[in-house]
């Protein structure tokens, strides 16, 4: 909305600019009613230890049940999660509902290991992120191992760079570990590798999907696994969907996959008979498929 005074009146106003900063304003608002009316899920996918096939953890991946557009992925509501308010709001939901589903399922028998939650740059620059989240994990009685966050390259480019490395180094110390989501995507250069203390690298699906089509791609996926192994950082690819992906990562000695070859981002009910199909034999009958390729 533009103020029609002093020297806003000069700048150029598009009608096309104003339908969207007014769809801009109705998402948020929408949003925030979803929010309110509890029309936001947690999904949770599997990620997957490449040599053993356990598995090692869950990302937690919000989604929308959107009274009329059905199920959203985040994709439908992006603006929302770039948004500094809208993405806070958001964050907070998914970190305490997370934290939550593992405290039930512990309760309930059902051996999960750690939920991975995504923190927008917005959340990662709050002054009280550390502080919520130690309280969120004793409400629910956890210990920090079973929280790992997931951050953008993007919260280590500008000004608050100090002040992220900082809360990432402070959550290090208290036990929660981070990982460097989508990496090779974004804005980061190395050096970033020393400066955070990540304890993981999320290889971006992108470069995953060419693996066995490009030499390029694969020449910068081995690079990728064999920094992490000198630096110290373990390696986890996404979105592997062939076999014949998974048997190249595992040559290379990625430690940790996630894609929908192991399973597909479920709904927590769907959790507990997952576990019992992929002890069953799911998780064998990939290994084998994978060392016959
Ligand atoms: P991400 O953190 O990189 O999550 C992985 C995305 O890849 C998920 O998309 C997942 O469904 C998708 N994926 C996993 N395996 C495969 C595969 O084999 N093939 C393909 N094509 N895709 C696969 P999703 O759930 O749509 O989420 C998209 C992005 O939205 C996430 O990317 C993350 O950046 C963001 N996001 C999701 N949940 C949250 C949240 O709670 N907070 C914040 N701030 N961002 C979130
Ligand atoms: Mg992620
Ligand atoms: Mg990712
Ligand atoms: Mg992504």
């Amino acid at each position: 909305k533009a103020k029609l005074n002093g020297r806003d009146q000069f700048c150029l106003f598009q009608p096309s600019f104003r339908r969207e900063v007014d769809d801009h304003g109705r998402l948020l608002d929408e949003v925030g009613i979803g929010l309110a009316r509890n029309q936001f899920e947690v999904h949770y996918q599997p990620i997957v230890d490449l040599r053993t096939q356990i598995v090692r953890g869950w990302e937690a991946l919000v989604r929308w049940r959107h009274p009329t557009k059905g199920l959203l992925a985040p994709a439908r509501f992006m603006a929302a999660l770039m948004d500094p308010k809208a993405s806070v709001a958001i964050d907070d939901f998914v970190l305490a509902k997370s934290l939550l589903q593992m405290r039930q399922w512990l309760d309930g028998g059902i051996p999960v290991t750690c939920a991975g939650v995504n923190v927008s740059d917005a959340q990662l620059k709050r002054p009280d992120l550390v502080p919520t989240i130690m309280s969120l994990l004793q409400a629910n009685d956890l210990t920090p191992d079973r929280l790992k966050i997931e951050v953008l390259e993007t919260a280590f480019v500008g000004q608050a760079t100090k002040s992220v490395a900082a809360t990432i180094d402070r959550l290090a110390r208290l036990g929660v570990v981070s990982a460097l989501d989508d990496f090779g995507t974004g804005h980061a250069s190395l050096i970033h590798l020393k400066q955070f203390r990540v304890e993981r690298i999320k290889i971006d699906r992108s470069f995953v999907a060419n693996l066995g089509k490009n030499g390029y791609d694969q020449a910068i996926v081995r690079c990728m696994i064999a920094l992490g192994r000198d630096l110290g950082i373990r390696i986890t690819a996404e979105g592997i969907e062939t076999v014949e992906q998974l048997e190249i990562l595992r040559r290379l000695g990625c430690d940790c996959g996630q894609g929908y070859l192991f399973g597909r981002p479920m709904h927590p009910d769907d959790v507990p008979d997952f576990l019992v199909r992929w002890h069953d034999g799911a998780a064998a009958s990939l290994l084998g498929q994978a060392d016959a390729v």
